[in-house]
């Protein structure tokens, strides 16, 4: 069983050394003494940048941290290749908390949140993407947390990313004039071509964040879903209209800097009215089916796309990580690890 090791907390920015792999053999058995578990082969993994965040050890954080000496964990698509438990059965398809190796041993469904796959016409690994966490947190984050209306002017950051691409998507379907910024010009070409966004800006060409955003919102920016805090939200707070919302997401610049780092403009919060509210998809999981009853339609009927970035292989999912914080994936990152 190939596994990737998380080696030790860290400090700054992450590196590909921060990671191991390490090989082991290992039975394709359910142990005689595990009831109710249930042996998965990884088919997909999922590389999100909250994953920085578990790699520290900072009192309060917001994600478990992982354990030194321990495989890397995160949402997986996989098969059941052996089971004690009686609601899957080998070859059952699943989505579920995984490890960054070959096969998982789940001793616990509940704390892995596995769920059996039914619907197969979608890609698989939608499954931990439009269909999950990235779905999700722009599902909640655009329409729970924002709600659109009809011609709002809606600005999204790393907007070509795996969850930026959705919000962009729902913005237009919602009837919104949308920009997006992207950190290279094929990005931003993307957000254009492919997923219909009205306007969009290469954010390190932009010399002056504040000029580009009232070059793209003359009249004030409605909706903010922000997924990188730091500059670009310290540049968009004086752009926003009167009452407009901000559903902060993640702030990608911030997760590998010290602690501290201030920002100038948080007092238009106050002065605007702006209501600026953080969210977590986990405490949003009930609301899936409806995820799902939007996304799968649209899908069907070529409504929505999704763009994906596959590392093929293990070994390559620390640098996939490590990419996710210089922009070098374009669309969702996802590490296949075995073929459907
Ligand atoms: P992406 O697929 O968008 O990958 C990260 C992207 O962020 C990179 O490709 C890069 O794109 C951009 N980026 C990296 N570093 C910086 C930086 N210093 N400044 C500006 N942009 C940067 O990631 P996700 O879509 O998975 O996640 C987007 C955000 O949403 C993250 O902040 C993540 O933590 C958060 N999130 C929050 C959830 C929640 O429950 N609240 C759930 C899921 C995600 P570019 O080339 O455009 O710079």
């Amino acid at each position: 069983n190939k596994q990737i090791i998380f080696k030790d907390y860290i400090h700054g920015f992450p590196k590909e050394s921060d990671m191991i792999l390490k090989t082991s053999i290992i039975k394709l058995k359910v142990p005689d003494d595990c009831n109710d578990a249930v042996l998965v082969k990884n088919l997909y993994l999922s590389c999100d940048p909250y994953m920085r965040s578990r790699m520290s050890k900072i009192d309060d954080n917001y994600v478990p941290i992982f354990t030194p000496s321990e495989p890397m964990s995160g949402d997986g698509v996989a098969t059941v290749v052996d089971s004690s438990h009686p609601d899957f059965k080998k070859g059952d398809l699943v989505t579920a908390v995984t490890g960054w190796e070959e096969y998982t041993l789940i001793k616990s469904t509940e704390t892995h949140f596995i769920r059996k796959i039914h619907n197969t016409t979608v890609p698989l690994s939608y499954y931990i993407g439009i269909l999950g966490m990235p779905g999700m947190a722009a599902y909640t984050g655009l329409y729970e947390i924002s709600k659109p209306q009809q011609g709002d002017a809606v600005f999204v950051s790393a907007a070509s990313g795996a969850v930026g691409q959705i919000v962009g998507q729902f913005a237009k379907l919602s009837g919104c004039y949308v920009v997006g910024s992207a950190g290279t010009k094929d990005k931003v070409d993307l957000l254009k071509t492919k997923f219909g966004f009205n306007d969009a800006f290469n954010y390190k060409e932009e010399t002056d964040l504040n000029a580009a955003l009232k070059r793209c919102f003359p009249q004030g920016i409605d909706i903010y879903f922000d997924n990188v805090g730091g500059e670009m939200l310290d540049a968009v707070l004086p752009n926003m209209k009167f009452n407009g919302r901000i559903a902060t997401c993640g702030m990608i610049s911030q997760y590998n800097l010290k602690q501290g780092e201030g920002m100038r403009n948080l007092l238009y919060i106050m002065a605007k009215q702006i209501r600026m509210q953080g969210f977590l998809v986990y405490h949003y999981r009930h609301l899936y089916p409806k995820l799902f009853d939007l996304v799968a339609p649209l899908l069907e009927e070529g409504q929505i796309s999704y763009v994906e970035d596959v590392a093929e292989g293990l070994e390559r999912a620390p640098a996939a990580l490590i990419g996710l914080f210089s922009g070098r994936n374009v669309g969702r990152q996802l590490i296949r690890v075995a073929s459907d």
